[in-house]
């Protein structure tokens, strides 16, 4: 009997074929197995009990970094005789196309990087067909050496051996190399190169210094993250006073003396995708400006051959540093720096270690924290992008999404996938949109994707709409505009592959509604075919435009309209109040919100946290690290009526608590209960009206865990079922997809 087998999903680069062979020794199953580019296809002859036992062995012993999402059997009545099972080499055809993200190095590898018998012993760019770049050197599908950044590299004699044995662990490996014939680091003008350039950069590491690292998807900036002056003076260079920095610990012990690890956290910090995971200080001898006043650090383990060099190295430094600071090495508000250019201009350090291989696509650390011990993406991108989510009956247009402003990602789909891209950043500068034309241009021709129709934001003076309606007018396609809020709850029923119809509950900074206000504290009626805003926050007049997010003193004011309590709060200098509430008065520069986010910054500003932010929501993430220190509980005290949300009475009950000089921390943490009660409120209001019983959760107030989590509570408690996110952000870096899946959908009614 012959049967033809066809496996779908991440079966490139990851040694699939080789595991393929072997397996069909063990089952003396004679036949073939070739990449097709989108699939892999065997032919299998043999016994029938033993093709039965070798199709349930692929998806059962498959190997650890593959993920197969479909296989396809058929019997074929050919008179085939195989005499052997045969490697096919790469065909390429078009079709469903799984790019493999890139993949943080091996344990066998490790072990190698430090043996001296090792013929890849100390070098900087080992990698087998378990780990390894993928994404990142990728020029174009199928993946083979000659479509990579590896191709500048010829084979030695010695590695092409290994990369032609079937049973070697590099079988197959495209980006195979050694000390003989892969890539070097150097110093950037200077004369140090390999081991001496590793040593330089961990002698200026541990000596207080700060070096820019060419890594994976980019260059970092690094410094000893217990040395406070190093830290400052990355701060100072970087011009960013005050966001937190993540760090790299040296292991997961180093990681365990400084934070709170659970097991599930402790899981995916050591994943083969190796996210920055937030984690919770504990008797943290962290410096205190790598995080300042959070109580949270953003943790990763290092994931390439150099990370574990620059930690490691046999050198004469004996205390080198356990915790680096590593933030992506760009100039503020631009993509991360992947060239030596680059790199050159925008980073100021005392050296640059960087390398000959080249980086072809961005690929930021990708971002997570926990709610209810469960992973919840806040960036998503190295390790994760590209790969797609499935979603049932999406349809087989080809689609681009250009995605949001802020913290941006495009997503390409096509036949009930949808690939949202690597993090691109906020498209405000002219350098970020052309590299976001760039990306968007590099991701169509690996998918092979050309779409039909481009999705953007429905909000008239974003960047992003503007290159949506380029590529729409370039490629004669249509242009649709998706309501930012909608695509949120969309992005979440996509990631969720849930197609009924929700309660979709989208609480965010900001969006443009679609009645020309600003949105931000909306519930819906919705499905995957439209939708309905049946519940809001309260209603208020925000003054002061663009400069609101981040002056929260302005939403504070806005909302107090009251000159001496804001004096007295001391939220802002006096002429500062007058100007904002004369601006609320005469109307100008004012607009009609139901922003969360503002909300957030208010409550915030009131209670003394935060009343100028230096960052992106930095005044709510300080309000939630307050909250979490309270041990309160708290019942419910307000009631939603006519379906509006009452956190204007929230405000003002917090107000006049604030001034009656009750506990900071215990507020923070009332206002978060409160909020998630009247949420859950209207939610089983709308619920009891509409017999819908499912709540699907999005927007980017939904990365703070502690409302996540008492919302999720209290939802539960009153029988409704929780959509939320995991790896997908609720944050507007995930409404990509939720755009894609509305164009997708749309294009075909
Ligand atoms: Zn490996
Ligand atoms: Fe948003």
């Amino acid at each position: 009997m012959i049967k033809n087998i066809k496996v779908f999903g991440i079966v490139q680069g990851v040694g699939f074929r080789p595991f393929i062979s072997r397996l069909a020794d063990e089952f003396f199953i004679l036949g073939s197995v070739a990449n097709k580019g989108s699939y892999v296809e065997i032919f299998a002859s043999g016994a029938a009990e033993n093709l039965e036992k070798f199709v349930t062995a692929i998806t059962e012993k498959a190997p650890p970094r593959s993920a197969i999402l479909k296989i396809d059997v058929t019997e074929i009545s050919a008179e085939k005789n195989f005499t052997s099972f045969e490697i096919i080499e790469s065909e390429h055809e078009a079709g469903d196309i799984f790019v493999s993200p890139d993949i943080a190095i091996c344990e066998n590898c490790a072990r190698e990087l430090f043996n001296p018998a090792d013929k890849r012993y100390l070098h900087p760019f080992i990698n087998c067909t378990a780990c390894g770049p993928r994404l990142t050197i990728l020029e174009n599908m199928p993946y083979d050496r000659e479509r990579t950044s590896m191709k500048n590299f010829p084979m030695c004699e010695s590695c092409k051996a290994e990369y032609f044995k079937p049973n070697s662990r590099r079988f197959d490996a495209q980006p195979i190399c050694c000390n003989d014939c892969g890539p070097k680091v150097y110093i950037l003008n200077s004369q140090e190169k390999n081991h001496d350039a590793i040593k330089k950069v961990r002698k200026i590491l541990a000596s207080g210094g700060i070096a820019a690292i060419k890594g994976i998807g980019g260059f970092h900036l690094a410094c000893d993250a217990k040395n406070f002056d190093a830290v400052q003076k990355l701060r100072e260079s970087k011009f960013r006073p005050s966001k937190p920095f993540a760090i790299m610990f040296k292991d997961i012990d180093a990681a365990q003396a400084e934070c709170i690890l659970t097991d599930n956290q402790k899981i995916f910090l050591d994943s083969p995708q190796k996210p920055i995971i937030l984690l919770q200080k504990n008797n943290s001898t962290i410096a205190e400006n790598v995080a300042p006043n959070i109580n949270k650090i953003g943790a990763m383990l290092p994931y390439t051959p150099l990370h574990l060099l620059i930690f490691n190295f046999p050198d004469e430094i004996k205390n080198f540093p356990a915790a680096l600071v590593m933030t992506s090495g760009n100039p503020s508000g631009v993509p991360i720096t992947i060239d030596d250019e680059d790199a050159l201009k925008n980073l100021e350090c005392d050296a640059i270690l960087s390398n000959n291989r080249k980086i072809l696509m961005r690929a930021d650390d990708s971002v997570m924290d926990f709610i209810d011990n469960e992973p919840s993406m806040i960036r998503r991108s190295r390790g994760y992008a590209p790969l797609p989510i499935f979603f049932d009956g999406a349809g087989n247009n080809s689609v681009l999404a250009i995605g949001g402003e802020l913290k941006n990602t495009f997503c390409l789909a096509k036949n009930n996938l949808l690939y949202p891209s690597p993090y691109i950043g906020d498209v405000e500068d002219l350098r970020t949109v052309e590299i976001l034309k760039n990306s968007i241009r590099r991701m169509m021709d690996l998918l092979e994707i050309r779409p039909e129709i481009v999705a953007c934001d429905l909000h008239p003076r974003y960047q992003t709409s503007k290159v949506a309606a380029e590529i729409s007018q370039e490629m004669q396609i249509p242009l649709v505009k998706i309501p930012h809020h909608y695509a949120h709850i969309l992005s979440c029923l996509a990631e969720n592959n849930f197609g009924g119809e929700v309660i979709g509950v989208a609480f965010d900074g900001t969006g443009y509604g679609d009645d020309g206000t600003i949105w931000g504290g909306e519930i819906f009626i919705c499905d995957t075919k439209s939708y309905r805003r049946v519940s809001h926050i309260a209603k208020f007049k925000q003054a002061g435009g663009d400069k609101s997010p981040k002056e929260s003193w302005r939403s504070a004011v806005s909302m107090l309209k009251d000159f001496s309590v804001a004096k007295n709060l001391n939220l802002t200098d006096e002429k500062n109040i007058s100007a904002q509430i004369l601006m609320l008065e005469k109307n100008l520069n004012c607009v009609e919100s139901t922003s969360c986010g503002r909300l957030f910054d208010a409550v915030s500003a009131i209670l003394g946290i935060c009343k100028i932010s230096s960052y992106e929501g930095e005044a709510a993430m300080k309000l939630q690290s307050a909250a979490e220190t309270s041990k309160k509980n708290f019942d419910c005290d307000f009631e939603v009526e006519n379906l509006i949300l009452p956190t204007d009475k929230l405000f003002t009950e917090i107000l006049s608590r604030r001034l009656n000089g009750e506990n900071v921390a215990d507020l923070a943490k009332y206002f978060h209960v409160q909020l998630a009660e009247i949420i859950a409120q209207a939610c089983e209001i709308i619920s009891f009206q509409t017999k819908i019983k499912t709540v699907a959760l999005s927007g980017g107030c939904f990365q703070n865990s502690l409302l996540t989590s008492l919302t999720i509570e209290k939802l539960k408690l009153r029988g409704l079922k929780v959509l939320r996110h995991r790896l997908i952000p609720p944050n507007d870096g995930g409404i990509c997809l939720g755009q894609a899946l509305a164009a997708i959908l749309g294009a075909r009614n």
